[in-house]
């Protein structure tokens, strides 16, 4: 096995490039870690690190390779979420493309950090072998459990489910332009790790163990090859413990730019909250929760469009299902259901009436694998998710 540029040197002080370092090793995925999509959460920084380095001191065998990225280079510089704009809503298919054409290149900062990254993800996704797969990693501005998030493909779900940590879905679908959202759509497995509070030491500690957990559940590692691989199974464990496997998001608050929004104090994500119950107030007065749910990373940071979600936990039993009706192709009868149709321009895209279609439309069209998109002109919008 070789290792090349691993950094050693840690903290601020020495200006950080876009390469944290890479590992590379026997036949096997490639398989990318994103730290520091948001430049005031160091602690991906850090457990990618840490990864690598043990893999190199410890000669630990590995099947495949790994490359660790940082996201947003300039914000981590300036320890801020962002410099300009949020780094992590910029992946729309829209952007992507005109980024790839040559366009808005120089606009502003995070504009060109994207285009950086998108020209690295593009060469290392083309040149990766079958099985390449993603990590992003970030931390929380308010306290809480570590958790992972993916695009609800199957292979995602089916890597996710080996951490023992609760698995948020759909939070791609409620923000859009993000980098998991991206990755989907170039057929990619992606899985984007919460490790806990910014500035908490176990964050980073957590984030480690997950990497290590994912690198065995995809056979990138053997069992016995990290002495300890039961000690970080138990931590995350420990962390998570008490809370729902699978939890999906119902609800997302937005905060319009430039308007005052205070969470209350005393809140973490998972939290049961109550329909009307005061979580936060804006420029308005108190803001309630909607519903009956989980609360979700709520926002205790300046920046951020992002309130607060809710979610509702989801049963195993719905995750079972929803696999056998993408392997039963329930897909294909969704475009003849009434008020479904298809985009002219895009097959894989579906546009519902809802006049005309039923209450659970969204949860049906969830089963068969599609996420959906921003409404248009008063009409739902699904995709299909790319399966790897
Ligand atoms: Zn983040």
């Amino acid at each position: 096995m070789t290792a090349r540029n691993v950094e050693t040197g840690t903290g601020a002080a020495a200006a950080p490039s876009r390469v944290i370092g890479s590992v590379v090793g026997g036949d096997g995925p490639r398989i990318i870690l994103v730290a520091g999509m948001h430049g005031n959460e160091p602690a991906g920084v850090e457990a990618a690190r840490a990864v690598l380095d043990r893999i190199e001191r410890r000669r630990i065998p590995l099947r495949g390779e790994i490359i660790a990225l940082r996201g947003n280079v300039r914000a981590l510089r300036q320890q801020k979420r962002y410099v300009a704009e949020d780094l992590n809503r910029l992946w729309t298919e829209e952007r992507v493309a005109a980024l790839r054409g040559g366009a808005g290149t120089s606009v502003g900062p995070e504009q060109t950090e994207q285009s950086e990254l998108l020209a690295r993800f593009d060469a290392l996704i083309r040149s990766a072998r079958p099985g390449a797969v993603v990590v992003d990693l970030h931390s929380t501005s308010g306290p809480g459990a570590p958790f992972a998030c993916i695009s609800d493909t199957l292979r995602s779900r089916e890597i996710a489910l080996e951490l023992p940590l609760p698995l948020v879905l759909g939070v791609e679908e409620a923000i859009h332009g993000t980098l998991l959202e991206h990755l989907e759509t170039e057929g990619v497995p992606t899985i984007l790790l919460e490790g806990g509070r910014h500035d908490m030491p176990a964050t980073a500690r957590n984030l480690e163990s997950a990497l290590w957990l994912i690198l065995r559940a995809i056979d990138a590692i053997d069992a016995d090859a990290v002495p300890s691989l039961e000690r970080h199974r138990q931590r995350l464990r420990h962390a998570a413990r008490g809370l729902p496997a699978i939890v999906e998001v119902t609800h997302r608050h937005h905060v319009p730019e430039g308007t005052m929004f205070r969470m209350r104090t005393g809140l973490a994500h998972f939290d049961p909250v109550k329909r009307g119950q005061p979580l936060a107030d804006d420029e308005h007065g108190p803001v309630l929760a909607p519903a009956d749910g989980l609360l979700l990373m709520p926002r205790y940071q300046l920046k951020g469009a992002d309130g607060f979600f809710i979610g509702r936990p989801v049963r195993r039993s719905w995750l079972d299902l929803s696999r056998w009706a993408r392997a039963a192709r329930l897909d294909r009868l969704l475009p003849h259901l009434p008020g479904v149709s298809r985009d002219p321009l895009r097959p894989q895209r579906l546009f519902v009436d809802p006049a005309t279609a039923r209450w659970f439309t969204v949860q049906l069209f969830h089963l068969a694998g599609f996420r959906r998109l921003p409404d248009r002109e008063g009409r739902f919008v699904f995709t299909r998710r790319i399966e790897p």
